[in-house]
């Protein structure tokens, strides 16, 4: 029988509350398989997923790649703890010419052959199947794995497939994901979402002068980032009065300044009224004005809750290789305006000095414009 093993790696570590991490694993999986049939029994320090359709092996594969907390999992063999049996599947084993090592794992010391001998045994029984085979201990194309379990089953695999890693989503609270319509605003909160914290989204448009598209463009973003997130409550939220205001009574060289200031705010608010305890941008160290380290200390003056920056430091062709890899890249690039670049200024200052910061902002109600701000928030489940 074919079964697919689940292995999770770092939630081991986290003593009394391994049961909390794994339950919320547990129920990640079970979410993200909804559509498919299955059962999914816990053995010790795995799960082992069983009783699929066959055909359905790829999706399943495809989707447990993508839940937070999984490190690896292989489609194996599972028999009756027997050597002979063991020995006979393995005959079954075809290399086309690729070299190999056997690893035995004996979880289960009641097994009378040493680890070390099934490897020698098991290699010489696959070396006179496939003659053309070689071994490799240090780099070799295919490992067998041959893991004897405590519960009296083996399992047998030739292959382990990379997942996301990281811990179970939702394990970690929840933080609001300022979500642009960019390319590194989406890899942060994979990144977040990866050590288990709970997505929300907020996006910030200047409707009429941003338009329906772009938004079209941050749903799809949301959309492809529930691959890996589930579904994520978004918040949409219009600045176009503050940076009319901005526009009419400030130094316009400080637009981003201020209206980042008027983002963070409102960020926090919504924050807090949906229990999120963390903003999460995608901001790295000198990528534009917006970014250095004034304009960040300028920004961050605003909020008392923690923002994660996890892109800090990333070059920009890391984040967008990330990007690939999560499928967020593509949409990204559609060439729609974002909020801030109406009304973006000729010589946006970039090392603001917080004294004429708190001027010009002096020029502007605050509070009036922040209220105008929730007052305009569309609400939206997004799911893929
Ligand atoms: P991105 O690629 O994520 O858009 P960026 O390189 O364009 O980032 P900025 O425009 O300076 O950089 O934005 C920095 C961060 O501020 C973004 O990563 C995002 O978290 C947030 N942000 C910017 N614009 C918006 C917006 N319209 N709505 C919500 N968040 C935004
Ligand atoms: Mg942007």
């Amino acid at each position: 029988m074919n079964v697919i093993l689940i292995r999770y790696g770092e939630i081991f570590l986290k003593g009394n509350n391994r049961c909390f991490f794994e339950n919320a694993l547990r129920s990640n999986i079970i979410h993200s398989l909804k559509d498919f049939k299955f059962e999914l029994k816990k053995i010790s320090g795995r799960y082992e997923l069983s009783e699929y359709e066959e055909t359905q092996e790829r999706a399943i594969i495809d989707k447990l790649t993508k839940v937070f907390g999984i490190h690896s999992i292989s489609v194996a063999t599972k028999l009756e703890t027997d050597y002979n049996s063991i020995k006979e599947e393995c005959c079954k084993i075809k290399l086309n010419g690729q070299s190999f090592r056997v690893t035995a794992n004996r979880a289960s010391k009641i097994f009378p052959v040493k680890s070390m001998q099934i490897n020698k045994e098991i290699g010489e029984i696959i070396l006179n199947n496939n003659p053309d085979a070689k071994v490799n201990l240090h780099t070799p194309d295919v490992e067998v794995l041959i893991d004897i379990r405590e519960n009296g089953f083996t399992y047998i695999s030739t292959s382990v497939i990379t997942c996301a890693g990281g811990m179970p989503l939702g394990t970690a609270g929840k933080g609001l994901l300022l979500l642009s319509g960019g390319i590194d605003s989406p890899v942060a909160g994979y990144y977040l979402a990866r050590r288990g914290l709970s997505i929300e989204a907020i996006h910030f448009h200047s409707y009429p002068y941003t338009s329906e598209l772009a938004k079209q463009k941050v749903i799809s973003l949301a959309q492809k980032m529930c691959d890996y997130m589930g579904s994520i409550k978004m918040h949409f939220i219009s600045v176009t009065h503050v940076q009319e205001e901005i526009n009419k009574k400030c130094d316009r060289d400080f637009m981003i300044t201020l209206l980042r200031r008027m983002m963070m705010r409102i960020s926090q608010k919504i924050a807090l009224n949906n229990g999120a305890g963390a903003l999460i941008t995608g901001e790295s160290l000198g990528q534009v004005a917006s970014q250095t380290l004034q304009s960040i200390n300028a920004t961050n003056a605003v909020v008392d809750i923690p923002i994660f920056r996890p892109l800090i430091g990333f070059d920009k062709q890391d984040i967008m290789d990330v990007a690939h890899k999560i499928g967020t890249y593509d949409i990204s690039i559609q060439p729609y305006e974002d909020c801030c670049t109406v009304f973006l200024p000729k010589n946006p200052v970039t090392k603001p000095k917080i004294e004429k910061v708190l001027a010009e902002e002096s020029k502007l109600d605050i509070e009036a414009l922040l209220q105008k701000s929730l007052d305009s928030e569309e609400i939206m489940i997004i799911q893929n």
